[in-house]
């Protein structure tokens, strides 16, 4: 597969140029040049696959011509090696899982797949691969756990300082081996803003092998695709063919997978954007104006994002079908209030505690579906994050609820070990030359 640049549909790159590169010279997004559409045999028969199945035939794909299908096959065994199950609540209402990974959100789909084909693509004597990514939290865990002691890679992290809960710090700073982290006196967006300008500094760039983590490499977006075909194949087996996923949103990548999924043939109704106060995209779904704003914070920090990247992308996708792009996806959005009150009701009707993200979702899902006729379709909410990561936003009875898991307790012991920088572009070219 050859993949474009979202500014000039002319370009052609192979999927190790693109992976690499991470964002072309042009500013803007990696897509593949043409989207498959998956056969029939296995669209009409997704529940009698398992998840790595999935994978790999939705992989091949679209990499077959880039990596062969045994060393595909292998990369996926190793990188998606947990469960994403869909969980009944109540009728008609689902929970999909995406947190059983090692950093415990779903980041670890795209950041464990991606530092496996990177690691693949380096070739031995190479020059050591930098990746720089901004996280507003949970990218940050998901790319250092999927890197560590990953040879001939070295991760530098910024993070917004203050913004990120106590575990996701832990789980950038404590990492040590070939993962850096620093925190930025700034928000997210000056972060990203940080890592999107060192990527076209010449200087950098001559002494570097710089490369993204962020959720703009195509090599995030591609195994985001694989628990929406896995989660509809979960709900195939209990009989329900009409399902409508509602996704919690912030930088666009994970519902913009689950719209390349639909791409490739998976059949479902609707989309869900489902958004904190940072509110772009609804809005631009309500009015047809799409209009960036500053990020503003809230308690789920992780959709922080007043101008998503991944948007540019959807675009893409549906450039000749604007139409059904409006069709297709609905926006929710909701405010921090908004936001306790589905954590505080999820809680008390289900017994199930939810990260503030996933709460967003859940809400908007129930909204969407009480101006729907009954039993129609069944909803499926995505759960981005075990709560465990955000407990000092959660209500303290809720909180207490929450069960830990065992590789959450062991860091708790460990020491914060990170480096301190202002907003300022110069300062973080100045440490990166001087920590070479
Ligand atoms: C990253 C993240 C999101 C937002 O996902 P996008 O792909 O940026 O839209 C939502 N919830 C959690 C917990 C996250 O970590």
């Amino acid at each position: 597969m050859k993949f474009y640049s979202t500014n000039n549909t002319d370009t052609r790159v192979s999927f190790k140029e693109a992976v690499f590169n991470s964002m072309p010279q042009d500013r803007g997004l990696y897509m593949p040049a043409t989207i498959p559409r998956l056969d029939d045999k296995f669209l009409n028969n997704l529940d009698g696959y398992t998840l790595p199945e999935i994978a790999f035939h939705v992989a091949k794909n679209l990499l077959e011509d880039d990596i062969p299908a045994e060393d595909l096959k292998a990369i996926i065994h190793d990188a998606i090696n947990f469960y994403a199950p869909v969980v009944g609540l109540e009728e008609s209402v689902f929970v999909l899982e995406l947190f059983h990974g090692p950093s415990l959100a779903f980041k670890d789909f795209g950041a464990r797949f991606m530092s496996r084909v990177m690691s693949y693509f380096l070739e031995d004597g190479e020059k050591q691969l930098d990746v720089l990514v901004a996280t507003s939290g949970d990218t940050g865990g998901a790319v250092a756990l999927g890197f560590l002691g990953v040879p001939n890679t070295r991760v530098t992290i910024l993070y917004p300082k203050g913004k990120v809960s106590g575990i996701q710090e832990l789980q950038l700073t404590t990492n040590g081996q070939n993962i850096r982290a620093i925190e930025v006196d700034g928000t997210f967006d000056d972060c990203q803003a940080l890592v999107k300008q060192a990527f076209t500094d010449p200087e950098l760039n001559a002494k570097f092998r710089l490369t993204s983590a962020n959720s703009i490499n195509i090599a995030r977006l591609i195994p985001q695709t694989f628990y929406y075909f896995n989660a509809y194949a979960q709900m195939l087996k209990q009989g329900r063919d009409k399902v409508v996923f509602s996704v919690p949103s912030g930088n666009f990548g994970n519902i913009g997978a689950g719209l390349l999924a639909w791409k490739m043939g998976l059949p479902v109704t609707q989309f869900i954007a489902a958004t904190n106060a940072n509110d772009t995209v609804p809005e631009f779904l309500k009015t047809g104006v799409y209009q960036p704003k500053p990020s503003v914070q809230t308690i789920s920090n992780a959709m922080d994002v007043g101008n998503p990247s991944n948007w540019v992308r959807i675009a893409d996708m549906f450039k000749d079908d604007a139409d059904k792009l409006s069709e297709l996806i609905i926006g929710f959005s909701y405010n921090d209030e908004e936001t306790l009150a589905a954590v505080e009701k999820i809680y008390s009707s289900y017994h199930y505690v939810a990260c503030p993200h996933t709460a967003i979702a859940w809400q908007a899902l129930k909204d969407w579906q009480q101006d729907q006729p009954t039993g129609r379709a069944s909803g499926v909410f995505l759960s981005t994050a075990h709560p465990c990561k955000f407990p000092d936003v959660l209500p303290g009875h809720v909180a207490k609820a929450i069960e830990i898991p065992g590789e959450v307790q062991e860091l708790e012991g460990k020491t914060k070990q990170a480096a301190s920088l202002g907003v300022d572009f110069e300062g973080f070219k100045n440490w990166l030359l001087k920590n070479e």
